[in-house]
This record gives C-alpha cells, sequence and structure tokens, in this order.
C-alpha cells in the first residue's frame, strides 16, 4: 500500500494542474488509467483561449488563468503564443454578435469591430456579402496553447516537490478505510489517501460510482475536428482562429494546413472517442458553407469529448455525500483555458486557504462552481441553457 496526503485520479489537464497546485501541500500522487498522460480529452482540443466561449463564471476562470499562460515553463518552453480569435456573423447572427460583444468586453478590451471589407483582407477565402459574413469582432487577447508543454510543465512541478505520477494506473475499486480512501488499480497497486481528488474526465461519474457517491449525471458530447489542405494561393498561416458567433463553424491554422470543425455536439457515453463518417462530411460541408475553399482530401481527422455539468459550469468541491471526495469535473470546452484557474480553486478549498482574490474580483464565486448547486439545480434543466452556450 502507497500512501499519501492526496490521491489525483487522471492525467489529463484537470488532474495534472490540480496535483501540481496540491503538491506543496503534501504527498500528491496523480493516477492515470492510459499509457500517456492526456491521451483522451487534453489531448484532442484546438489548445485556443479566448472570450468568446461560455459564461461569465466560464470567462472570469478564464481571464484569471491569462498570467499562468503568459509566462514561461519550468524548461523555459513557451505556454502559449498571442494569436486572435475572429468572431464573425452573417446577417442572421448580428444580435449574437452585439450580445457576445458586450460580454467579451467585461473581461478583455482588445476587442476590434471588424467590417466586411476588413474581413475579407483577414481571411480572403470567407464567403462575404449579403449571403455570407458580413462583420466579426477580433479578440486580440486570444492565445494559443501549448497543450504539451502546458501538460509536462505542471507534472514538472509535481516531481519538483516530490509528487508522483504513474501511467497504466487505471482505478478499479474505491474504498473507504479508517479516514482513507483506498484505490486499487487493475494492476493490483494499492494506494491511499485521506483526499482522493476527481479528475478523470468523462469518466468521473463513474469513478463517483465506484466510490459510492452521488453522480453529478455528467453529460459527455462529441466534436471532431478535420484538417484539410489550405489553399495554395492564400498564406493562411498568419488568419486567425475564425469562428461564428453562434455555434456552427470554426477554422483555425495548424502547421501549414487548416483545422475545421462543424461545433459539433453528439452526446456519447465516456470512451476512446473517434470521428465517425457523418460528423466529418458535415465538418468538410461546412468549410464550403462558409469559405471559397473546396475539400478535396481530408489529412487528418480525430474526435474528443467535452463534458459538460447541467448548467455548463465546471465544478469544484467536496462532496457533500463523503467526506475527502474531491470533484473537480465538467470542464466542457474550456479545460485548458481555464486550468490555472481550476488548480488554484482546488488548491484553495482543500488546504481551507482564503478564495482567491483575483477570482473575487473577476466575479467568480465559490458557490457558482460547488457541487452543491448541482444539486439543487432543477434536475430538468438543460445541458445547454442560453446563456452558457459559446464553444470552441
Ligand atoms: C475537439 C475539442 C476541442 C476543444 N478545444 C478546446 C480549446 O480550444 N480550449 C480549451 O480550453 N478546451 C478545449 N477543449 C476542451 C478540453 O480539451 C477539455 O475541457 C479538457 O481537456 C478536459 O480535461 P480533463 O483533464 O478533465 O479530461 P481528460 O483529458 O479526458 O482527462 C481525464 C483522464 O482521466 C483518466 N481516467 C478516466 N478513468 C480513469 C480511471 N478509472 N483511473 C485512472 N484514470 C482515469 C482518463 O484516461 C483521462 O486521461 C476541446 C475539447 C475537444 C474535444
Amino acid at each position: 500500500m502507497i500512501t499519501a496526503d492526496f490521491l489525483v485520479v487522471g492525467g489529463g489537464i484537470a488532474g495534472s494542474s490540480a496535483a501540481a497546485g496540491l503538491a506543496p501541500h503534501g504527498r500528491t500522487i496523480m493516477l492515470e488509467a492510459e499509457d500517456a498522460f492526456g491521451y483522451h480529452s487534453s489531448g484532442r482540443s484546438a489548445t485556443y483561449y479566448h472570450f468568446g466561449i461560455g459564461n461569465s463564471t466560464v470567462r472570469g476562470l478564464t481571464a484569471f488563468s491569462r498570467r499562468h499562460f503568459e509566462s514561461k515553463t519550468l524548461k523555459g518552453v513557451a505556454r502559449s503564443h498571442l494569436s486572435p480569435a475572429l468572431f464573425v456573423a452573417t446577417s442572421d447572427m448580428l444580435t449574437e454578435m452585439d450580445a457576445l460583444r458586450r460580454e467579451m468586453g467585461r473581461f478583455t478590451d482588445s476587442l476590434e469591430h471588424i467590417d466586411e471589407v476588413a474581413l475579407r483582407k483577414i481571411v480572403p477565402v470567407l464567403k462575404s456579402g449579403d449571403e455570407g459574413l458580413l462583420a466579426g469582432i477580433m479578440d486580440h487577447s486570444a492565445r494559443r496553447l501549448d497543450s504539451d508543454a502546458l501538460l509536462q510543465d505542471y507534472r514538472a512541478a509535481l516531481s519538483q516537490e516530490g509528487g508522483k505520477s504513474v501511467t497504466n494506473a487505471r482505478v478499479a475499486s474505491i474504498e473507504r478505510k479508517d479516514g482513507s480512501w483506498v484505490i486499487t488499480t487493475t494492476r493490483n497497486e494499492c494506494y491511499a489517501a485521506p483526499v482522493l481528488v476527481n479528475a478523470a474526465g468523462a469518466w468521473c461519474d463513474h469513478v463517483a460510482g465506484m466510490a459510492g457517491v452521488e453522480p453529478l449525471e455528467l453529460k459527455s458530447l462529441r466534436r471532431t475536428i478535420i484538417s484539410i489542405d489550405a489553399p495554395p494561393e492564400h498564406d493562411a498561416r498568419s488568419w486567425p482562429f475564425t469562428k461564428t458567433v453562434v455555434d456552427d463553424f470554426y477554422m483555425l491554422p495548424e502547421s501549414g494546413r487548416l483545422l475545421a470543425c462543424p461545433v459539433d455536439e453528439v452526446p456519447s457515453d465516456p470512451t476512446d472517442a473517434q470521428p465517425e463518417d457523418y460528423d466529418i462530411a458535415l465538418a468538410a460541408a461546412k468549410v464550403e458553407e462558409y469559405t471559397s475553399i473546396p475539400v478535396r482530401r481530408i489529412a487528418h481527422k480525430w474526435a474528443g469529448l467535452r463534458t459538460f455539468t447541467r448548467d455548463r459550469v465546471p465544478v469544484a468541491g467536496f462532496a457533500p455525500d463523503a467526506a475527502g471526495f474531491f470533484w473537480l469535473a465538467g470542464q466542457g470546452g474550456y479545460g485548458l483555458q481555464t486550468a490555472p484557474a481550476m488548480s488554484a480553486i482546488t488548491e484553495a478549498l482543500i488546504t481551507g486557504a482564503p478564495w482567491p482574490d483575483d477570482l473575487e474580483q473577476l466575479g467568480v464565486t465559490e458557490s457558482a462552481l460547488s457541487v452543491e448547486r448541482l444539486k439543487q439545480a432543477d434536475k430538468n434543466t438543460e445541458v445547454a441553457p442560453p446563456e452558457a452556450r459559446g464553444n470552441a
């Protein structure tokens, strides 16, 4: 039996950032089921940081996280670089564009209105005019994140504090014994600690079930990304991340190609998500609907799960029905860009430190992220209330 102060289940961005934050406070062990960290959602994202997504709590978490992304990793590697995001609208989307500008403007002063002429200059392949896109908002504070650098850096910080991260450590059973959570993995290794952090992404409800903790009815939604050739007559490397203000399409440059996404949300069980033919075809159709690029070849494709709570705000807090069981779940489509904030919150709530001042000033409250608010919420509440829409 290996004992610790904190056991973190899940080695994605949520588990890794939480483990790094807890490590200075006690022996921390992070257990990952797969043979690589970040194998599931954290390794399949579009790696963007911007204010065009989520509700005001999510934007507050994003704003808090900026300082972390602006600095370098322990090894001196950049965690991110500035890379603007452009939110574009057809005539039918102008009301949503105004609402988005107002909401984003509460968290960044780097917004620029883009008219149709400027739109054509910035991304010449966009279909514009009466039948197409008419205007946009550029978020100049957006950033491209380096997910590998982030994951490695959090593990380096964990190990620097004497903590441990273990792959091929799939949690198979969880028991509460003498004030500790005792975990047994499928390889029959045993770990025990008084605090267990459930950061298992799409599997968080499953992990809770093993521990006899009431699930939060998280919903996993599959999203697909395709990679296509950029048109040779343009230099697409300078194009911004470009998304319709309503959730219909986005694309971004990547290593000389373009990534495109139909902003799909297909309900899925927790699984190793794979792209399905219909969603791949939809992604290609959206490229042709919004741009003049003919999709002749799909160079690469993948899918990943985005896992949400009922109100689409992540959850961080101890389970009211099980001592020492900490939920860190429901990071949805913003788990990378909010990870530094969620890590700071996890550290504060577990160690009993005060709620971070900066978060308070950004309007992020403990109750908005609490487990209790999900228990109290009307169970019939839709998974995507309109005010919380916005995806990446
Ligand atoms: C297509 C797509 C685009 C996205 N774009 C963005 C973006 O631009 N910006 C952004 O911020 N976010 C984005 N996201 C969302 C982001 O990827 C997620 O919010 C984030 O990765 C969730 O992290 P996580 O650590 O909770 O989950 P995961 O990365 O899935 O990690 C959970 C881990 O728990 C492990 N696990 C499960 N069960 C067990 C067990 N029994 N024992 C041990 N380990 C277990 C799993 O193997 C997994 O590695 C995107 C997601 C997708 C799919």
